[in-house]
């Protein structure tokens, strides 16, 4: 090793006097930071070094006055008290900000979080299934698109009723319903029947206008 080398090196070495702190040496045995430390704390003859530069002194929480070691300058508030603060939000039924501290809510008030659960299911009357697309279950989407999305739709029969395949006459009705109350339960045959109700209503009537 070359004496310029090694000269460049021990200067590399030399670094701070105090424990745990590896920055250059820069004057009195110690790295700048210390060094300008120890000229605020007056020059103290003995003297520690105080905290790890780097570290941020500990100190209290702006909300509850907890001791705390922050990282960061700007971190005024311990964790808990960070948390419990209220953030801003929008809310996805009507748009409007609002303050919460709960971390999933999505809506500004109980008006809008029924209304974001009503638009959460399908949007046929007596379908409480979740929506798909389209405000639809995947069930309603799919007959829609099949029906070729027309814009007038009352979503036929409810989903699960299967509908007769012969002609209405001679279909034994009440056996029809009883076998859904038995496979369906009797919601979906309720709802069969109000179904059906108006298929034949509807008939009626065209068949009055023919
Ligand atoms: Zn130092
Ligand atoms: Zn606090
Ligand atoms: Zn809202
Ligand atoms: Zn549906």
């Amino acid at each position: 090793m070359s004496v310029k080398r090694r000269e460049l090196s021990q200067r590399a070495m030399k670094v701070c006097k105090f424990d745990g702190c590896n920055r250059k040496h820069d004057a009195r045995g110690m790295c700048t930071t210390h060094y300008k430390r120890w000229v605020k704390a007056g020059k103290p003859s003995d003297w520690d070094g105080g905290p790890p530069v780097g570290v941020l002194a500990p100190k209290p929480c702006m909300e509850c006055g907890v001791m705390m070691q922050p990282r960061g300058n700007r971190q005024g508030r311990c964790k808990p008290c960070a948390a419990a603060r209220p953030k801003q939000r929008k809310c996805s039924v009507c748009g409007k900000s609002f303050m919460t501290t709960v971390r999933n809510e999505r809506t500004c008030g109980a008006a809008c979080a029924r209304k974001r659960a009503r638009l959460s299911v399908c949007k046929f009357d007596g379908c409480n299934r979740s929506t798909h697309a389209s405000g639809m279950c995947s069930a309603h989407h799919m007959r829609w698109t099949k029906l070729g999305r027309p814009e007038q739709w009352d979503g036929g029969p409810p989903i699960g009723a299967m509908s007769p395949k012969q002609p209405d006459e001679h279909v034994d009705w009440d056996a029809f319903v009883q076998r859904l109350e038995r496979n369906a339960g009797p919601r979906t045959a309720a709802l069969a029947q109000m179904e059906l109700r108006r298929l034949r209503q509807r008939r009626a009537e065209s068949e009055a206008r023919a």
